[in-house]
């Protein structure tokens, strides 16, 4: 087994053990769960925000967007079906990942709405494809975990 350190999080990497962009791994606020840290930790990866919390961190269980009676209330699922999209909440956390990340959620619900998932989760196949080594990269992560080629 190859252990690769990035940053301060020791990577315990399985050949291929990555997890598919699909539609599932959309989270309601835009973003995209299979770029998650989490999913490039270990064995036990969390199965995004629309799937079983057992692996989840707590701040994704209690979530106020995923919990936001708006949402429960649209027929999308998503954010931009709701009246008050962009609200405040969804704007910082835009904002957050903007900036530290250089990922809009804002725009990829956008996508989605104007053209949408199956065209988004084409797109996001192609960003998130290391160019080296071909393999997902984490968002959260400025060299991909996988070859440690520097992306962002
Ligand atoms: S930890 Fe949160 S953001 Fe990460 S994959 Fe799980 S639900 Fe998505
Ligand atoms: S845009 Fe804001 S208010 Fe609307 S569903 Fe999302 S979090 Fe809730
Ligand atoms: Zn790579």
């Amino acid at each position: 087994m190859k252990h690769i350190k990035a940053a301060s999080v020791q990577f315990n990497h399985k050949p291929g053990n990555t997890v598919p962009v699909k539609s599932t791994m959309i989270a309601p606020c835009g973003m995209n769960c299979s770029l998650c840290l989490t999913n490039f930790r270990d064995d036990k990866g969390c199965e995004g925000c629309n799937g079983s919390d057992e692996n989840k961190p707590y701040h994704c269980i209690a979530c106020s967007i995923k919990n936001c009676e708006y949402l429960a209330k649209s027929k999308t699922k998503f954010c931009y079906g709701c009246e008050k999209f962009p609200c405040t909440r969804l704007k910082r956390l835009d904002k957050r990942y903007r900036t530290k990340y250089g990922m809009s959620m804002i725009e990829n619900l956008e996508s989605i709405r104007d053209n949408g998932m199956r065209s988004f989760i084409k797109t996001e196949k192609d960003r998130w494809k290391c160019r080296k080594c071909g393999k997902i990269l984490c968002v959260h992560r400025e060299n991909c975990v996988y070859c440690g080629e520097k992306w962002r």
